[in-house]
């Protein structure tokens, strides 16, 4: 089973073969941000709010589309994503322990 820093790699090595690791930042947080409208409209979607019927495979794969530039970008600051995961994990661990 593939962890966060087998995944950053596998995105940094497919990045590169593209030439995307070129891509501003700038324009990776913008792709985000499309994403996220993408996962919000399946949501919607699945709170009977938009009539579209609701497809889970769909947002499956619109949260694997965010996923992926979440990894592209913490690769553009080498930003060890399994390292952060952990720290995080812990923080949260601790706070919840104290309620
Ligand atoms: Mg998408």
């Amino acid at each position: 089973m593939a962890n966060l820093t087998d995944l950053q790699k596998q995105v940094s090595e497919y990045d590169k073969k593209y030439g995307w690791d070129k891509d501003k930042a700038s324009h990776i947080a913008l792709h985000m941000s499309e994403e996220l409208g993408e996962i919000s409209r399946r949501i919607l979607r699945f709170d009977g709010y938009k009539i579209e019927k609701f497809d889970k495979k769909e947002l499956a794969e619109e949260l694997t589309d965010l996923l992926y530039l979440t990894l592209k970008l913490a690769n553009k600051f080498d930003i060890d994503l399994k390292g952060e995961w952990n720290s995080m994990w812990d923080r949260y661990e601790k706070k919840t322990s104290r309620k």
